[in-house]
């Protein structure tokens, strides 16, 4: 898969430069030469790996980063500045860049920064449990359902749960396809001490269906009669 790199540079020379170079390693290369119209290129598209310059006409590429991070985006931000005061630096990780290159810089070293970032990006994070076109994060205890960007019939949307909502679905999330009976259900999520009726389970079960399947999506959460349950497509 070409990873697809996103460059908002004003130097059209150095642009130009970066771009041959990115291209010539495979990458797809989007530029800009302005803030502005890397923020659009990096909304519509959702780049891989965004390379910005830190000084640029109308939106520095500090405040791009800014903005980016506030919408939600995680794409790798690297930024490029001809500045060495170690408080920039420290303004440009505040924004949310995970890097910084200073100028001039040996293509050599760019490079080597991208692989490491499009490495790392690629790699699972262990706290997002994840089945389908849902996910859930442990860390954060964020839900969420549906497609990533783009048109899609069942965009990427947020699912508010309660606290037993979400350890039941997280239970349920570490083995997608086991059915789990319903006194292991008990145990994990209610406790070993548990005293009240187990009718509880089918409870927070028409709970999770109804936040899940909310705009219509398909059921996850089946159930096995006679034995439990089990999240299947
Ligand atoms: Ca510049």
């Amino acid at each position: 898969m070409t990873a697809h790199i996103l460059l908002v540079e004003d130097e059209v020379k150095l642009a130009r430069f970066v771009e041959l170079e990115l291209s010539s390693e495979g990458y797809r290369v989007s530029v800009a030469h302005d803030g502005m119209s890397g923020l659009a290129i990096a909304r519509e598209s959702e780049p891989d790996l965004a390379i910005l310059d830190w000084m640029l006409p109308g939106l520095t590429g500090v405040e791009l980063c800014r903005r980016l991070r506030a919408t939600g985006s995680t794409v790798p931000v690297i930024l490029l500045t001809a500045r060495d005061e170690v408080s920039d630096r420290v303004a440009g990780l505040d924004a949310g860049a995970d890097d910084y290159v200073v100028k001039p810089f040996s293509i050599e070293e760019l490079l080597a920064r991208i692989r490491a970032h499009l490495r790392r990006a690629q790699e699972p994070d262990a706290d997002v449990l994840q089945f389908e076109d849902l996910s859930l994060n442990r860390r954060t205890r964020e839900v969420f359902r549906g497609k990533r960007g783009g048109a899609s019939l069942f965009p990427e949307r947020a699912i508010e749960l309660t606290a037993k909502e979400f350890d039941l679905l997280e239970y349920l999330l570490t083995h997608p396809r086991q059915v789990f009976t319903r006194d292991q259900i008990l145990q994990h999520v209610w406790g070993y001490d548990f005293m009240g009726d187990s009718n509880i389970i089918e409870v927070y079960v028409r709970y999770l269906r109804l936040k899940l399947e909310e705009n219509g999506e398909k059921r996850l959460v089946h159930t096995v009669r006679g034995v439990g349950y089990a999240l299947r497509e």
